[in-house]
């Protein structure tokens, strides 16, 4: 018997990637909008989420000082290269989007760069959360370019951060399911 979730991938499998994510956007925004308050009033969640935002601004920082926003830019604007390719806005859950508006980052609701990933600007990423696919994901060039020590360190930040990614995400589900009950099957913010 094929179930609730494998026909959603079935009925997606016939959308394009701009309508996969902006309905994803739109879900997100309502869920943000009907239970934001709710959430904000645990005090394990606002933990959880502020716990996650230093994390991130950890792992940026540290990858700012190995240069490694630098090269993407180069590769990416300059070189017209970059890996953040059409289609990888497929990454991005509602889940992930929820928790941009839950820290209110801006969340892109247009595609900016024809033929790249739905979230990419000028100057690289727009989105704070970002998928796990994102965050730990180093090519060739950019392994050349690191330390191999301070590599090994930003390993550990951002094992840190997607651990965090993943309790909140969890966090957020069971919530949402005690709210919603069934409902939130049909949702699949988780994918
Ligand atoms: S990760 Fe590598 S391929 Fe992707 S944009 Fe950065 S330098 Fe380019
Ligand atoms: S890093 Fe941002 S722009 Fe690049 S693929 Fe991921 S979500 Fe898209």
């Amino acid at each position: 018997m094929i179930s609730r979730l494998a026909l959603k991938y079935v009925r997606d499998a016939d959308k394009n990637p701009t309508a996969l994510i902006k309905e994803k956007i739109e879900k997100a925004k309502e869920l943000y909008q009907n239970f934001g308050e709710y959430f904000y009033k645990d005090p394990k969640f606002v933990d959880l989420l502020k716990k996650y935002e230093k994390a991130v601004e950890k792992s940026n920082e540290m990858m700012s000082n190995m240069k490694s926003f630098e090269e993407c830019y180069i590769c990416t604007v300059v070189e017209k290269k970059g890996c953040c390719k059409i289609g990888l806005e497929t990454e991005v859950t509602i889940n992930i989007l929820l928790i941009n508006y839950f820290l209110k980052k801006p969340v892109p609701e247009e595609r900016e760069v024809p033929g790249r990933c739905f979230f990419v600007g000028p100057l690289g990423c727009k989105l704070f959360a970002r998928p796990y696919i994102c965050r730990d994901y180093f090519c060739k060039r950019l392994l050349e370019k690191f330390d191999p020590n301070e590599y090994i360190l930003l390993t550990q930040v951002l094992n840190e951060e997607l651990t965090l990614l993943y309790q909140i995400s969890s966090y957020i589900k069971n919530e949402l399911e005690s709210l919603m009950g069934e409902f939130l099957l049909e949702l699949d913010i988780t994918g």
